[in-house]
């Protein structure tokens, strides 16, 4: 393991003038599951603190834990487990190749390509089609999958060693990595390096605006180094030599933006509203931010006053989704096996183990029905519409759910 280092400057653009945000304490890494052999007490944490850039306007967290430490081996996302996740890259994978018209002479590089969710659909076209993808899991399910992957992590260097060996891109897919790059701005570069002429890149990130409006502060953990609105990622791209000429909106992970890049191009439309939005918003200024801590405080309360009455009424309680954000959610708010008496979770690799730090037991969802808890908190409220259809029996037989955000409540 290595150390964790505190960042003296801005990711993209080195400016010190860092404003402070939130600071969520120290919470343990989110996705390094505690196995039972795991001393109590034994999980690592690292301060989870944010703040805006004064000059560029990123948001970003102070501390950069090295990415072998979160992403190596034993790094439980597969993409694929989530029928919503593989419903989403079908649908884009199908926008991408309809936009922009591939076929088997281009050739497409995906970057975080986790188990293969998206480009399984561009091999099934036939379409030469690279994945880079770090984490041993989820890279060698690709592979049986029958997509190419290459167990890397993505960098400027990179970039000029697969242009070498003949995988420059017509197109370039980053979707939720953008964050979790150390040096945003070699990454960008590197892509636009990669592209041939013509070529486009397509990332897709956490939207800033959405998360702080939706007080999804949950989704502010250690492998998430940066919070993008359109206005710093335009600034941020744009130091790689990238040009964002369209972005979309989407509702996946409580709202993202979509981003088309080019090293040359116009912007069209959809940037230029969203441009005027963010400015009318402000979210490129500390005032935007200006008061998210004391919601986010006063969230926390409320949530742990609503657990706190429904135990003093009798209730049972577990916990659905162990998801990197749960990490962040119990840890801040303080909740572990005195409230909650466990985890279910879809993923079969996580059984058997305990969410770090609090070490509440990661169990198979038919725990539930067996177990009958009066009510579970939907930590992955994200997915909250397929796990409530998923639990449809547990909630006929009377389970209730609690949905922990923007607003605690118990869900009829
Ligand atoms: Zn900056």
């Amino acid at each position: 393991m290595g150390l964790a280092q505190a960042i003296r400057g801005c990711r993209a653009c080195g400016c010190d003038r860092l404003l402070p945000v939130i600071d969520l304490g120290r919470t343990p890494l989110a996705d390094r599951l505690a196995s039972p052999d795991d001393p109590p007490g034994s999980d690592r944490t690292e301060p989870l603190e944010l703040v805006m850039c004064g000059a560029c306007a990123l948001v970003q967290i102070t501390v950069t834990v090295p990415p072998a430490d979160l992403f190596g081996q034993g790094y439980p996302y597969h993409s694929s487990v989530s029928p919503a996740l593989r419903a989403h890259f079908a649908a884009a994978a199908a926008a991408h190749l309809g936009r922009y018209r591939l076929d088997r002479h281009h050739r497409v590089v995906e970057i975080a390509s986790n188990d293969g969710v998206m480009l399984r659909h561009f091999v099934a076209r036939g379409i030469p089609a690279l994945g880079i993808e770090p984490s041993p899991g989820p890279a060698a399910a690709a592979r049986a999958a029958g997509v190419s992957t290459l167990d890397a992590y993505f960098d400027g260097a990179l970039a000029d060693r697969l242009a070498g060996d003949g995988w420059s891109a017509d197109l370039v897919l980053a979707a939720n990595v953008l964050a979790h790059v150390p040096d945003p701005v070699d990454f960008a570069a590197g892509i636009a390096r990669l592209l041939r002429p013509g070529g486009h890149a397509v990332f897709e990130v956490p939207d800033l605006g959405d998360l702080v409006q939706g007080l999804a502060f949950d989704t502010i953990y250690h492998q998430h180094l940066c919070y993008f609105s359109l206005t710093s990622l335009e600034a941020l791209l744009g130091r790689g030599g990238l040009r964002v000429v369209d972005v979309e909106r989407l509702a996946i992970h409580g709202g993202s933006l979509r981003v088309h890049a080019a090293p040359a191009g116009t912007p069209g439309a959809a940037v230029a509203a969203l441009r005027a939005m963010e400015q009318r918003q402000g979210a490129a200024s500390p005032a935007f931010l200006a008061g998210f801590a004391e919601r986010v405080a006063r969230l926390r309360d409320r949530l742990r006053d609503l657990l706190a009455r429904l135990a003093g009424e009798g209730a049972r309680i577990a916990a659905y989704g162990a998801a990197a954000k749960a990490t962040t959610l119990l840890a801040y708010c303080g909740i572990d096996r005195t409230t909650v008496d466990f985890v279910a979770d879809l993923n079969a690799r996580k059984w058997g183990l305990a969410m770090p730090g609090c070490r509440l037991p990661i169990v198979p969802p038919a725990r539930l029905l067996e177990a009958m808890p009066s009510h579970v908190l939907l930590l992955a409220w994200n997915f909250a519409d397929e796990i409530l259809a998923q639990q449809a029996e547990y909630r006929r037989r009377g389970g209730r759910f609690i949905l922990p955000l923007p607003e605690p409540r118990v869900i009829a």
